[in-house]
Formats: structure tokens, sequence, C-alpha cells
């Protein structure tokens, strides 16, 4: 994988031009290279980290601790400590247990509550598994206000991969009523967290980071009138997802029958566990360049190289590849900077991890 830099600038710049007013936290899990941490944290950007040692790495690169959110809504209390000992004073929260570990490990902290929202449009979306309903954040913020924390605001995300650039007005209409109740309650809530969600280009055309920026502000006015609250996004796909190519080699091309309608299988030396593991119920379509590109075009089932059956990446829906590409060529992977290093495992099947090269 070879990750450009230049590309990494570009679409920071466009996210602080298209959300002049919001922050930008990085979300270090998409990739989390000390090259990129450095141009971002000298670019002015702050941190979205999921575990101590994502923090560390965002310390590492020079960006400061009131420049880091640790926002994962799971944490070890132990974790969180030793957040808190490195400087760390912006967490999530998602529930009243999270908040009290908080409260012990963190104390005087800013907490932020992370609300369910559907993923209705988005290709990766990102399930019940983080948040509440929005119902419940009033009561998990005044639990923190109570406790010592500060309820500083709430959080969410569309899911990612987010095609439709009306996808955060729903979520911040919850958010907004969870201001209003707060305030009811005595408590002055702060910032929205907009999370994530802006796309990467992979097959089909997405929408500019501009329309988004205009459409989140559209939505804000909307709800919150003229009390804009704080905000902050949490790109990770859209920071450096087109910033990243791989280059991979055609290991094996078969069929299965002697039938001549039979689908070809191509075998890559790249798979689910070697870095594209976000072909998952085949979300993520990867745009696949190939020496070959204008011949004529075939239905292939897309493979990895692993003895693992699951290792298939399109078959339900095949891809088009060139009828005359050959074993041994080399392919490029396109929009393959984010969410593959990291997921790339150490080495199933003796397989080294994904290599990645930074210019
Ligand atoms: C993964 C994640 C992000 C980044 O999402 P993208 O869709 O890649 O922009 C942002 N915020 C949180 C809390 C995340 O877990």
């Amino acid at each position: 994988m070879v990750l450009d830099l230049d590309v990494v600038r570009d679409n920071y710049n466009a996210f602080a031009r298209a959300l002049p007013d919001t922050r930008v936290f990085y979300a270090v899990k998409a990739n989390p290279s000390p090259e990129v941490l450095h141009l971002l944290a000298t670019l002015g950007s702050c941190f979205d980290t999921a575990s101590v040692v994502e923090i560390e790495m965002a310390l590492a690169a020079g960006a400061t601790s009131d420049r880091i959110s640790f926002g994962n809504t799971i944490k070890k209390e132990r974790d969180i400590a030793r957040a808190f000992s490195l400087g760390i004073r912006l967490f999530a929260v998602d529930c009243v247990a999270e908040v009290d570990k908080i409260v012990r490990a963190a104390p005087g902290s800013k907490v932020f509550c992370r609300i369910l929202c559907d993923g209705a449009g988005a290709e990766w979306p990102l399930s019940r598994k983080f948040g509440c309903v929005p119902e419940m954040a009033a009561d998990v913020l005044e639990h923190a206000h109570r406790n010592g924390l500060e309820a500083y605001g709430v959080s969410f995300h569309v899911g990612s991969q987010q095609r439709n650039t009306e996808a955060w007005d729903q979520a911040l209409a919850s958010s907004a009523e969870i201001f209003r109740e707060c305030a009811v309650r005595g408590m002055n809530l702060s910032m929205v967290n907009l999370g994530g969600g802006f796309p990467t280009k992979y097959l089909k055309e997405v929408p500019g980071v501009s329309r988004y920026g205009d459409s989140i502000f559209r939505a804000l006015s909307k709800h919150f009138g003229n009390r804009l609250p704080e905000t902050i996004i949490e790109p990770g796909r859209g920071m450096v997802g087109n910033a990243g190519l791989i280059e991979s080699e055609v290991v094996l091309i078969s069929k299965k029958s002697d039938n001549e309608d039979e689908v070809r299988w191509v075998y890559l030396d790249i798979g689910k566990f070697g870095g594209l593991a976000e072909t998952m119920d085949e979300s993520i379509r990867y745009p696949i360049r190939t020496r070959h590109d204008g011949d004529e075009m075939v239905p292939c089932v897309l493979a990895g190289p692993t003895c693992d059956s699951a290792d298939v990446m399109y078959e339900k829906e095949p891809y088009m590849l060139p009828v005359s590409l050959s074993i041994g060529d080399k392919v490029l992977i396109e929009g393959a900077g984010a969410y593959t290093t990291t997921y790339s495992a150490v080495a199933f099947n003796g397989f080294p991890p994904l290599r990645s090269y930074v210019i």
C-alpha cells in the first residue's frame, strides 16, 4: 500500500473549508501511520482515539493532550486512568456504567454522550453497538454532571461511507432536543460531535465534502436556531481513503467446471485477511485497475489467497474484470488508504501483513 501525503493534506484542507467553524478530530483508526498523524498534527488537526496505544501515537506525532479525545465508548477503567495520566480530558460515554468509570479514573473530565443513529444510506453502517437511544442521553449526562464531570455534549456517527448528504439531519434534531432537556435540568451543553461518515470514492461517485458541509450547516441552523453549538467532526475514511493504492498480483485464474458459462475465479495475493477486510458482506467495492483496462470485461468471483473459505471478496455480486487478465499480472486497488493496513492479519497462513509506504 502506497499512501500519498499530498492527498491527505488536500483532504484536510477541504474539510477545513467545507466546515470552517468545526474542529477536525481525525479518526486515528482509519490509518495510524506516523507520517499521516504528524502531517495532520502540523496542519492543526485534533485526534479521535480508541485506545491508549492510539493516544500514545497521536502524542508521539506532536499532538498535545488537549487535542485528543478518547472516543471509544467501550474502555477499561485502567485505560481511562492511563489516558487521564497522559493528560486526556475528553471522553465518550453511552451509559451510566461508563460514566462511573470516568468519575473514578478521570475525575473532572468532559464527557459527551453518544446516541444511536440508524446508519441508513451508509455502505459500512455502524449498527447498534455504540450509543444509547436519544431519550436516555440526558440521564447519562445528568449522572456525569452530578458526579463532578463536565456534561459537554452529544455525539453520533451516521455510518461510514455515508452517501446521503442529508443523513445528519435526524441526529441533529435529536441532539437539539437533548440540549433542551439538559438545559431544563440545569446543564448547559456546549458541543455536538458530528462524527465521521464522509465518503471516499470507490466504484460509485460520491458527493464532494462541500455538499456535506452545506447540508450539515443547514441542519444545524434548522434545529439549533441562532444558538449554534460548538461542533467537531471525526473523519477517517474521507481523510485518507483516496490517498492510498495497493498493488496486488493475480495468483490464479480458474473455473470450477468445463461449462462455458461457468464464472471465472480470480485469486489475488491480497484478501480479507491481507487488508481488504471491508469487503466483508461485499460492503466496500474497491476500484481495480489492470493493464488490460479497455478490453472485453467478464464477471469474476474475486478471492484472496488464504486457506479460509471466508476469504472471498466479491461473489454474490461478481466483479467485472478484463477477459485478458492473466496469472502473474499486477493490479492496482484504488481507494485503499483507509481501513486496510490496520485490518491486515499479522501472519494468517504465513502471509506477512500489508506493507505500507508513505510518499
Ligand atoms: C470509526 C470512527 C470514525 C471515523 O469514521 P469514518 O466513517 O471513517 O469517517 C469517527 N468517529 C468514531 C467514533 C469512529 O469510531
